[in-house]
């Protein structure tokens, strides 16, 4: 720290320094911990620039955690993490152009509230509304519609401080690359300061969901499944062949709240806790658990329906329960029957075990697999880590397991093994924040193609010390990236069990290293039109080299605080997601799927 505190002596004190040595990073689900050097939450731009030109100096690597809703080992680390909970409000609402300009921390749930105010609305969302929009944006995070893509469509422009502590803007109509890279970032290219998203007008959805058989999904799949209402998502019950169909389109008829059930509150929740945990130690009783669970809360007989009308902002939510693994993976939509079929034989132990070169005897599943579907053929500015197809619509397949009171389940290795290889099979792409682990950095390679080298290229010369890249970029990337580590690239160096489940993982930033050739390429020019900002941005001036204009903002410096330590995902223990509402017997979590 003498390096920071005579960094720091050197620097405006008017520009505070918010930080702390005391906090515990944690992901939502407790899949991972990591101690940060320093956590800092800072409430102005100067003072992200002020953080990201002291790491620089003092060579850090910097990680930007947004509310810790990526399960993966993405946002571990030990060197300097920065929360922008704190920089999240709104900079200006256009009526005209229907777009809402807000500040990088701001969660999805605020921002919709207060665009509601405004009559607007986000088009889509997927399960719950607590990332923050620049997480969400990171990793491709979508929702379930064939009239909807991942939810950056709707990003307009964008705003980075980037590892030389310039605030750059993009647009598809300035800086292309630069935008096209900060669609899907995965933290590594720089810190979204504001975003500009586009909404739609504020409006009621209706949703019904059905209990029907496997058969008729698969039998509706190429008709009116996906397309007969706006949004759909399926729950699939693996051993009872079945699923929940949930759809919805939107309304103008008066609200109504789902029927009240006596089990779909707490009863329903501790109920299914409690059998998830037994089936760590007793697997077999898992596809009874699955018609006993399901059955109490959305009927034992096919064709039961349940429905509401509600606001689309809440009612696209569902609750997501427990702490959890999810494995997912994008594939073109044509190819769900297939995909469904052979890992449904798999799981169920039937003959041929859907070509899948792995034994499932003795091995029992949760339920349920999320089923989602994505459109983004239409969509014109494509990220470079785009991992939809371009060419039809995309299916998600999301294998989901519950860490009852926080223990990893016991058929976790040998399932995730073998739903990986049959994706693998099928030339399928992992959803980026998700739990995927037996994947190759040459699969990954081959399946982003062109579009990945871009990526690195435009990363690589915003970045070239490696600021913002971690081990989870080395892992899953080190076949693009190169066998050089980059100066303050941080490399993971041990990993243990965390004390409430979970992994401590633990990092450093390589020492001594040696320069990666993509230094001396050509450096890419960023135009800076309007040279407006937010609230505290410093002016930038109005056509510069990024690489090389590292001290810019060097009159920005300084400052020093203490912060109290603090929770990036708010609380511990189960979470009610989804616009959750109390009951007669406890919060409602089963309600709706
Ligand atoms: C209960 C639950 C439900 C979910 N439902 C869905 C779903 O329906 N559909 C779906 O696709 N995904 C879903 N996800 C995944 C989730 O949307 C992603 O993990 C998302 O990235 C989380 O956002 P976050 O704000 O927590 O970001 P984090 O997980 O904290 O960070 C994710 C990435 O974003 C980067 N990042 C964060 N802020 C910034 C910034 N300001 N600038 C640059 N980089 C930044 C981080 O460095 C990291 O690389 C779900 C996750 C959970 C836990």
């Amino acid at each position: 720290m003498d390096r920071l505190q005579q960094e720091l002596s050197s620097t405006d004190p008017d520009v505070p320094f918010r930080a702390t040595d005391k906090h515990v990073h944690h992901t939502w689900a407790r899949t991972f911990q990591s101690r940060p050097e320093l956590y800092l939450k800072p409430r102005t731009l100067p003072e992200i620039q002020k953080i990201v030109n002291l790491a620089r100096k003092c060579r850090k690597r910097v990680v930007v955690v947004g509310c810790g809703h990526s399960p993966s080992d993405l946002t571990c680390s030990s060197s300097w993490m920065i929360n922008l909970d704190d920089f999240g409000r709104v900079v200006r609402v256009d009526q005209s152009k229907k777009t809402v300009t807000v500040e990088g921390g701001i969660r999805l749930q605020k921002l919709n509230e207060e665009a509601n105010r405004h009559g607007l609305t986000m088009r889509n969302l997927g399960s719950i509304d607590e990332q923050s929009i620049a997480g969400a944006i990171a990793t491709a995070t979508h929702g379930s519609s064939l009239r909807h893509g991942l939810l950056s469509e709707s990003v307009r422009s964008l705003r980075l401080v980037l590892a030389n502590g310039q605030a750059v803007r993009c647009s598809k109509e300035q800086n292309e690359d630069l935008f096209r890279a900060a669609l899907i970032s995965l933290g590594a290219l720089g810190i979204i300061v504001e975003v500009e998203f586009e909404m739609i007008e504020a409006g009621k959805i209706e949703w019904e969901q059905e209990l029907v058989s496997l058969r008729h999904v698969l039998d509706t799949w190429d008709t009116t499944l996906w397309t007969q209402k706006e949004y759909t998502r399926v729950w699939w019950m693996p051993y009872m062949k079945r699923a929940i169909v949930w759809s919805a389109d939107k309304t103008s008829k008066p609200l109504r709240p789902p029927k009240e059930t006596w089990y779909g509150g707490s009863v329903g929740f501790h109920t299914y806790h409690n059998l998830l945990w037994l089936s760590n130690y007793v697997p077999w009783i898992l596809p009874t658990v699955e018609w006993f669970v399901f059955g109490m809360q959305y009927g034992f007989s096919v064709g039961n329906k349940t429905s509401a009308v509600e606001e689309l902002r809440t009612g696209l939510l569902m609750n997501c329960l427990y702490s959890q693994f999810v494995n997912e993976w994008a594939l073109p939509l044509t190819k769900g029957p297939e995909a469904i079929n052979r890992l449904s034989a798999w799981i169920n132990g039937e003959a041929g075990g859907g070509g899948i070169p792995f034994s499932s005897k003795g091995l029992y599943v949760h339920c349920p697999i999320e089923v989602r579907v994505s459109d983004t053929s239409d969509t014109v500015c494509r990220p470079y880590l785009d991992n939809t197809y371009s060419d039809g619509p995309t299916l998600y397949l999301n294998a989901t397991l519950y860490r009852a009171y926080l223990q990893d389940p016991p058929c976790r290795a040998r399932y995730y093994e073998a739903f990986e290889w049959l994706m693998q099979d099928m030339g399928a792409k992992p959803h980026y924040a998700k739990n995927f682990a037996y994947v190759s950095s040459d699969y990954l390679k081959e399946k982003l193609g062109d579009g990945l080298e871009q990526w690195l290229k435009v990363r690589n010369e915003a970045d070239p010390d490696g600021m913002f890249l971690g081990e989870w970029h080395r892992r899953n990337l080190s076949a693009s990236l190169g066998p050089v580590r980059f100066a303050l690239e941080e490399r993971e160096i041990a990993r243990t069990k965390a004390r409430d489940g979970g992994q401590l993982w633990v990092g450093e930033v390589a020492s001594s290293v040696g320069v990666p050739e993509t230094f001396n390429q050509t450096p890419l020019v960023l135009t800076e039109k309007d040279g407006k900002g937010s609230p505290g941005a410093s002016s930038s001036t109005s056509s510069f080299d990024f690489m090389h204009g590292a001290e810019a903002q060097s009159t920005l410096w300084t400052g020093s605080e203490v912060l109290d330590d603090d929770d990036d995902t708010e609380g511990e223990g189960p979470r009610y997601h989804g616009n959750p509402k109390k009951t007669f017997t406890g919060t409602a979590v089963f309600d709706k799927m």
